[in-house]
């Protein structure tokens, strides 16, 4: 039976997985210790359970457990992993390369540094959302210390050619930082394929508990180093004190797991599911797919409809459907999403999108459901526009 309201929006966070709070529960109260007290039981069954969350997470990415760093989510990872390194490598140069539709915490943290005497060069996209190569690689000079440039986008889920992106910072010896937030634990996320340095994700996209992430910091070939931006007790090797988050890293090893053992089948149920919501809703008369429509994640799909706006679409059907126009962290402004602007779309376009992600748990009941109702009340809003009549036109061939 359809439950409502549907959820429609596992780009902004997801639900945690059952099996996943199953597996936390006991480190909230009988293995309470402190991982970090080495004299007694308390302490040594929270490492184990850290121990243990570490290599599960590891595995999932094609690391080594020492090459983890928890922090408390991805945009603490984000910053990390930037300041991090400019810090770190402030005797070989201040220069840093990232892209316009990277994630505000990304964003934000180069314009602080900017302040602080880095130089960053902003890399365009294409109107598919993909940088350009050769941009890249002519951006590149001696004083650059770090690429910064995220691996799937959590607005349009556009995946970026990181194996080719990799390769140009091992040619020119320049450090690689990806934010894989949307990537990890959807599609197959190798740190050594894709060639990652420096790599920041969460828990909470993917089925485990919020409040908790991780920075992949590559110990060989290079091994890179990092400036702490948290002081203190010296854990994480010295790149992040502070008490861990015991249950919510216990959590975040089951949801790597689950994530793993169940990756293969789920990317293709719900890229199923996606292409038939995706199809449906491209049906409407001036409808506009958003993003790459190759280089991508399977679970999510950005759509335009052509003066629609999407405050009013949302407004129309969020008593029964819970999507977005955009990322959840930008939601609060009413200019419309710099990565469709980056793409070049017309305010006509981009004020009236729609972002759908998809989850494990989205059935075909409820894709359904939501094609039903984004249809019709975009219907009945071009009824109740004057500027109706345009609609009417046959759709023209994309
Ligand atoms: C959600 C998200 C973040 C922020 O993650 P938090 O753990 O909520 O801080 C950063 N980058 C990307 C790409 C995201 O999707």
């Amino acid at each position: 039976m359809l439950k409502l309201p549907v959820y429609m929006d596992h780009n902004a966070t997801t639900p945690c997985d059952p099996r996943v709070v199953e597996a936390m529960i006991p480190y909230f109260s009988e293995y309470f210790g402190n991982p970090a007290s080495r004299t007694h039981s308390f302490g040594w069954q929270a490492k184990a359970g850290v121990d243990i969350a570490r290599e599960q997470i590891a595995a999932l990415i094609g690391a080594e457990p020492n090459e983890i760093v928890f922090t408390s989510g991805a945009t603490e990872s984000d910053n990390l992993a930037i300041k991090g390194v400019f810090e770190a490598y402030a005797s070989k140069g201040n220069h840093i390369i990232t892209a316009v539709t990277e994630h505000k915490a990304v964003l934000d943290t180069c314009k602080h540094l900017e302040k602080s005497g880095a130089e960053i060069t902003w890399l365009e996209v294409n109107e598919d959302g993909l940088i350009d190569l050769k941009k890249l690689e002519t951006a590149i000079k001696s004083s650059t210390i770090l690429i910064a440039l995220m691996y799937a986008n959590n607005e349009i889920g556009v995946i970026q050619p990181i194996k080719e992106i990799s390769a140009l910072a091992k040619k020119h010896g320049v450090i690689f930082f990806s934010d894989a937030t949307q990537a990890v634990g959807k599609i197959p996320v190798d740190v050594n394929n894709d060639g990652i340095d420096l790599m920041a994700f969460n828990a909470h996209k993917m089925y485990g508990p919020k409040g908790v992430g991780a920075l992949y910091v590559r110990r060989k070939n290079p091994r890179v180093r990092l400036y702490a931006q948290m002081d203190g007790g010296g854990h994480e090797r010295g790149m992040r004190s502070g008490t861990l988050n015991v249950p919510g890293i216990v959590g975040f090893g089951k949801a790597c797991e689950l994530c793993m053992q169940e990756m293969d089948s789920e990317m293709k149920r719900v890229s199923t599911l996606r292409d038939k919501l995706e199809g449906a809703l491209l049906q409407t008369a001036q409808s506009y797919l958003n993003g790459s429509r190759i280089h991508r994640l399977p679970q999510i799909t950005n759509i335009s409809f052509k003066n629609v706006n999407s405050d009013n679409l949302i407004a129309g059907i969020n008593k029964d459907i819970a999507v977005s126009s955009g990322s959840a962290c930008t939601s609060a402004s009413v200019e419309p999403s710099y990565v469709l602007k980056a793409l070049g779309l017309e305010d006509d376009l981009a004020y009236g999108s729609l972002r759908f992600g998809l989850g494990r748990f989205t059935n075909e009941e409820e894709i359904d459901f939501t094609i039903g109702r984004v249809i019709d009340t975009v219907s009945h809003l071009r009824e109740s526009n004057p500027l109706s009549e345009i609609y009417k036109e046959e759709k023209l061939p994309m």
